[in-house]
């Protein structure tokens, strides 16, 4: 019997490319094995979760059982692949190993972690899957006081939710204005007045240092010298892309697993592709990239090699409060910045000098001018 094309993980990128490889090829055995339980959902929607009132179960799309049945394939759950062997095209589970025709690293990105001092570093909720997510809704139950780490997209989306979903939210960041890497300091000052509006407390500059339990609740100890008292604490200060077991099977990897256009890392049948992959020297933990990529990985695997290419890849962030649609400019291009608007709605474009758009972000009503931006935008990797 042929060795199946084997895909580790089972989140957007692994699904996805499982679906699309099915659209090609029919009969190929397909083995897809995840640390997680293997149930389908759309990651995005961990931050809108309160706002829409749905816990893990009601964001769940699709139990694994049904997932192997639609994508004719196997589904190994609660299973961490522990080693790659290029040369002999297999990999391992602890003792067993596994064959394969071709394997996709579809591994994603895992959560930073801040060290604590204080007795109450259990109380620190990570949320980057389901499960997280069914962990923090457990022990969120009953609770009110929310504390935030990090001030970057997924934080400032969390401030956000929470707050519609009736808690009383803080964040604190070591940082100047929120979503520093991603935003002009005058699009952030409008974000951040948005969700102080709905109540969102910010502690701009000062760590974390020291959580500690109390009679009612936690005291959450800043590097200022400021207590914040809460319930619980949500860690949203990072996500690093996976890339141990890659480097331990002698790939290649810098920021993510390094591959080429047609998502090849440096051994031949070893692809990676979603949050863990660098495509061409680009890592972007985003679901357009990620889709593109299934589409031309799943050609390269049904025998028709296809290079993926990234047009222009607006991002909108899930912060109601104030509504926002950006879209940096190209790694390594610089340019001039302008502001156009006042209080909430703002048009903030960069061009070259030479006049060509680079780069936007648009607040409030100016959002509704994305498409016709997004037209002159270049793309990100031609
Ligand atoms: C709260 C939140 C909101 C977001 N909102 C947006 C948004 O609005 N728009 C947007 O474009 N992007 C958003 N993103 C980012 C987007 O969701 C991710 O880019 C995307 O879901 C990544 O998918 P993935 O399949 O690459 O990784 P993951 O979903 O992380 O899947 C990784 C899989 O690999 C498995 N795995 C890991 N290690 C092993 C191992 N050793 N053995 C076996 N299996 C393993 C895991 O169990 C999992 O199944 C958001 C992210 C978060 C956290």
């Amino acid at each position: 019997m042929t060795d199946p094309v084997v895909i580790i993980g089972t989140g957007l990128a692994g699904y996805n490319l499982a679906r699309e490889f099915r659209k090609l090829d029919g009969e190929t055995p397909l083995l897809l094995i995840t640390a997680d339980d293997g149930r389908s959902y759309s990651k995005p929607m961990l931050s809108t979760g309160f706002a829409k009132n749905k816990d893990a179960d009601g964001l769940c799309m699709a139990e694994p059982g049904a997932m192997a049945e639609q994508l004719k394939a196997e589904v190994r759950t609660h299973t961490r692949i522990s080693g790659i062997d290029p040369g002999h095209k297999r990999l391992w589970i602890g003792e067993e190993q596994v064959r394969y025709r071709d394997l996709v690293l579809a591994w994603g990105a895992e959560t930073v972690r801040v060290p604590l001092e204080g007795d109450a570093a259990d109380l620190v909720f990570p949320i980057n899957d389901l499960e997280d997510y069914a962990r923090f809704r457990a022990a969120a139950a009953g609770k009110r006081r929310v504390l935030i780490l990090g001030a970057g997209l997924i934080g400032c989306e969390f401030a956000n939710d929470m707050s519609l979903g009736g808690f009383e939210v803080e964040l604190v960041a070591p940082c100047e204005q929120v979503m520093p890497t991603l935003l002009h300091p005058a699009t952030a000052a409008a974000v951040q007045a948005g969700l102080e509006g709905l109540g969102v407390r910010f502690h701009l500059g000062p760590v974390l240092n020291r959580l500690q339990r109390v009679a009612d609740g936690l005291e959450a100890h800043l590097s200022d010298g400021s207590v914040i008292a809460c319930d619980l604490v949500v860690s949203a200060v990072g996500l690093k892309p996976r890339t141990d077991l890659a480097s331990a099977a002698g790939l290649r990897t810098n920021r993510g697993v390094v591959v080429d256009r047609h998502l090849c890392t440096s051994h031949a049948n070893i692809y990676a592709l979603g949050d863990c992959a660098e495509v061409d020297g680009i890592n972007l933990l985003y679901v357009m990239p990620l889709m593109g990529g299934a589409r031309a990985l799943s050609q390269t695997l049904a025998g028709n090699p296809t290079a993926v290419s990234y047009g222009p890849m607006p991002i909108t962030v899930k912060t109601p409060a104030c509504p926002l649609v950006v879209s940096p400019p190209p790694l390594g291009q610089e340019g001039q910045w302008t502001v156009e608007g006042q209080g909430a709605d703002l048009k903030v474009l960069c061009h070259d000098a030479a006049g060509q758009l680079l780069g936007y972000a648009l607040t409030g009503t100016a959002v509704m001018e994305k498409l016709a931006l997004n037209r002159q935008l270049p793309p990100l990797m031609a």
